[in-house]
């Protein structure tokens, strides 16, 4: 997913006007692509005379971060908190978790492959 790094953005409009699908809109001065409304064809990146829409692979690590958050957030529950047994068998099934994702995404990208070579 494409997204535009606000820092970058100088807000001229031209990713807004030639999005195939209108899935890029202003705000506050600066591009915003809509999730949902994005059909990945990467002409946003192509076009933006100052490189301000960026991959998605950028973004590991605030994703990562994020994911970080909300473990600590479920650990400072009241439940957990002051519980380090129960604070284990929690991290233990977010792992089971984000190892599921894990298993979900290659499989996801073995079917992509198959795909491909099926063109
Ligand atoms: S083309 Fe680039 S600089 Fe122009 S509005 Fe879009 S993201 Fe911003
Ligand atoms: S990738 Fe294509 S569809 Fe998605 S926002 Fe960019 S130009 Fe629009």
């Amino acid at each position: 997913m494409p997204w535009i790094n606000k820092e970058m953005c100088t807000g001229c409009q031209t990713c807004v006007d030639e999005c195939p699908v209108g899935a890029i809109f202003m705000e506050n001065g600066t591009a915003v692509i809509t999730d949902d409304g994005c059909i990945r064809c990467a002409h946003c990146h192509d076009i933006c005379p100052e490189d301000a829409v960026r991959h998605d692979g950028e973004r590991i690590p605030e994703e990562v971060k994020a994911h970080m958050a909300w473990v600590q957030n479920l650990l400072n529950h009241d439940y957990y908190a002051h519980d380090k047994d129960k604070q284990k068998q929690l991290i233990e099934r977010l792992q089971r978790y984000f190892t599921k994702n894990i298993k979900v995404l290659e499989k996801t990208i073995e079917q992509l492959v198959f795909l491909k070579n099926s063109k």
